[in-house]
């Protein structure tokens, strides 16, 4: 394997990079100055040694905490459960949520060996019965999993488990498109399926 066809390789396993967009940016890489290029290897090479889980919601941060749950102007009594940490930032672009969130790291997925436990219900769960240092108590938790089979089967798993808690669970509205990802879902879109969730 040459140098190209390494780099190649392992552009092509971004999401949306395809082979041929993969050598285009390889060879790109190629003919750009090498401190350039250079700056890129080193923002690869930190980004995986700094960023970690958030100690409380699993978002991803540089520091102990994300900013979200050191944030003392959001409302640490509503927590909404996502999929990825990719999400959080497509409802924080909408706008109009103020609570905090909670990362499951996936969803249920038989086919792809995802189970219960390669999910974060278990910190979840350990959160709302008060174990963290959140003074006031959660008394809604919203399911914002994505409106895919996988995304209500998890939302549906997620319910069961608070339900003992007696804690308000509700589910984002059907606003979304089906089988949609809440990522790529427009601000509008998920502001108006968090304002109409209901409850489960
Ligand atoms: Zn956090």
């Amino acid at each position: 394997m040459s140098a190209i066809d390494d780099l190649a390789t392992e552009l092509s396993r971004l999401p949306g990079i395809g082979r041929k967009t993969a050598l285009r940016l390889t060879y790109h890489l190629l003919r750009q100055p090498a401190d350039q290029t250079k700056r890129l290897a080193s923002a690869l090479l930190t980004l995986g040694e700094r960023v970690r889980p958030c100690g409380r919601c699993f978002n991803l941060t540089e520091e102990e905490l994300c900013s979200i749950c050191r944030d003392p102007r959001r409302d640490a009594s509503v927590v909404c459960v996502v999929e990825q940490a990719s999400d959080i930032g497509a409802i924080e672009r909408a706008g109009e949520y103020r609570g905090v969130y909670h990362v499951l790291g996936g969803r249920l997925s038989p086919l792809d060996g995802m189970g219960p436990d390669d999910l974060t219900v278990g910190p979840l769960l350990e959160r709302l019965r008060g174990n963290q240092t959140e003074a006031e108590g959660v008394h809604e938790v919203i399911l914002a999993t994505n409106p895919s089979l996988e995304g209500e089967a998890t939302a549906l798993y997620v319910q069961g488990q608070i339900a003992p808690l007696g804690i308000a669970v509700s589910r984002i509205a059907r606003g979304l498109p089906v089988g949609g990802d809440l990522e790529y879902a427009d601000g509008v879109t998920i502001a108006q399926a968090l304002a109409a969730r209901r409850a489960m």
